[in-house]
């Protein structure tokens, strides 16, 4: 591999020059498999190809934003019709009423609509909604779970003071005794539960949300006052047209959405119910880009075939298909591969596989085999990946597994993550 991806190892050393870290955040490299490449040149429906020219079925969808595929042409032209009206202007359109409009609409508990830009921007909205909502501080969240990337959530403190994360208490997701203990010691200061529509953590397993859990959460805010928060930025429409723990039956006060509302057009959004009307009103906030037309059109085509297409159907069974295929390839090479979460946004792991070495494996031969695949964040699939595409991925998964299977004894580890065998998980 290492003489074909020349132009990716130039823009590394550049970046090294220029960017610190040489790249930041979730999109960095760093933790994958040496062969990844870090920069890539277009995208276009399920596929994208990298800086060197090799293109891929892409499993990460943007690690979400890509719902419909790269450059949907009714999506675009949407925002590109709108760019030729106007975008960042001293005032919003009338786009923006339509989708507060649009959003209430679809999103059962959600009377109201606050536009931002990234998902951080609406989840420490939430929190500060419900702060002024209940004039309390305390907030009860799931450990591990991430809800973004100001100081008050980031998983890497480095910067950040104590009392940046002052105010909050860790419970274990689906666990109801320690969410009612974590609940009893915030006293009478609870402000807020915040809720990962189901357990979505890196390098762990999936699982899905426990609707006794979920109840339970519910009750908990009903009788002290605080305000039910979902993170959906991340799940938000792969899983249902409504918010996703509506599936359980229970609507929380805030939902945080983002990811792919407008297709990969910069948008996220918090939406609320009536009790929090008036504390969201209350609070100041804001962005340069907030307001953004294009963004909103694009936005208002993305919900419209979220509400007109069968895009959810097809990417539940292409999910399917993929997951069933896999267990059977998998199996049939003898290996213990478990896929977690919903079969739209898997992640697959490998048993007896501490510092990942095995699943390194496995995806640096899809990746060869024109599949991106992760070996440790959930996946994503997109409405336009076809039974063709998860075939083609299967096709690769057999030829990965063997490849594997010849190898596994002699893998060797994996410094970089050294850190998991060491008990980080
Ligand atoms: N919440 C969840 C559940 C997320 O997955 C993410 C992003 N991965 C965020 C919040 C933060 O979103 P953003 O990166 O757009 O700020």
């Amino acid at each position: 591999m290492a003489q074909t991806n020349s132009r990716d190892r130039d823009l590394r050393e550049r970046a090294a020059r220029v960017i610190p870290g040489g790249m930041y955040g979730h999109q960095s490299v760093g933790l994958l498999p040496d062969d990844y490449p870090q920069f890539f040149e277009r995208g276009d429906g399920a596929h994208i190809w990298d800086v060197d020219g090799r293109r891929y079925l892409d499993f990460m969808c943007a690690y979400g934003p890509n719902l419909f595929g790269y450059g949907q042409p009714e999506i675009d032209a949407a925002y590109v019709r709108q760019l030729g009206l106007g975008d960042t202007m001293t005032g919003p359109t009338a786009l923006m009423v339509e989708l507060a409009e649009a959003l209430t609409g679809m999103v059962t508990h959600a009377d109201w609509a606050i536009f931002c830009k990234n998902g951080t921007d609406a989840t420490t909205m939430a929190l500060t909604t419900a702060r002024a909502h209940t004039r309390r501080k305390t907030v009860v969240r799931a450990k591990g779970a991430y809800h973004g990337a100001a100081p008050w959530c980031v998983p890497r403190p480095s910067g950040t003071i104590d009392s940046d994360r002052a105010h909050q208490i860790l419970c274990d997701y689906n666990d109801v005794a320690s969410l009612e203990a974590a609940v009893a010691q915030a006293g009478d200061d609870l402000a807020a539960i915040f809720a990962a529509p189901f357990k979505h953590d890196a390098f762990i397993d999936q699982a899905d949300p426990d609707p006794a859990y979920a109840r339970r959460a519910r009750e908990l805010c009903d009788r002290t006052g605080a305000l039910l928060v979902v993170d959906d930025v991340r799940a938000g429409f792969r899983l249902v047209r409504d918010c996703s723990w509506s599936r359980l039956g229970v609507q929380p006060d805030l939902s945080t959405w983002g990811k792919c509302l407008a297709n990969g057009h910069p948008l996220s959004v918090m939406l609320g119910s009536d009790v929090a009307r008036k504390a969201a009103a209350s609070i100041y906030v804001t962005g340069s880009f907030w307001y953004q037309a294009a963004t909103m059109a694009a936005a208002l085509e993305t919900l419209r075939l979220i509400r007109e297409t069968d895009y959810l159907e097809r990417i539940t069974a292409l999910g399917e298909r993929l997951r069933a295929g896999l267990d059977e390839r998998s199996k049939a090479a003898g290996f213990g591969f478990r896929q977690t979460g919903p079969g739209v946004m898997p992640l697959f792991l490998f048993d007896d596989d501490p510092d990942l070495r095995k699943g390194f494996c496995f995806s640096s031969e899809m990746l060869s085999r024109g599949v991106y695949v992760h070996p440790w964040h959930n996946m994503f699939l997109c409405a336009a990946m076809t039974e063709a595409d998860i075939d083609g991925a299967l096709d690769a998964a057999e030829g990965a597994f063997g490849v594997l299977k010849r190898q596994v004894r002699d893998l060797a580890p994996v410094e970089k993550l050294a850190f998991l065998s060491a008990g980080a998980r």
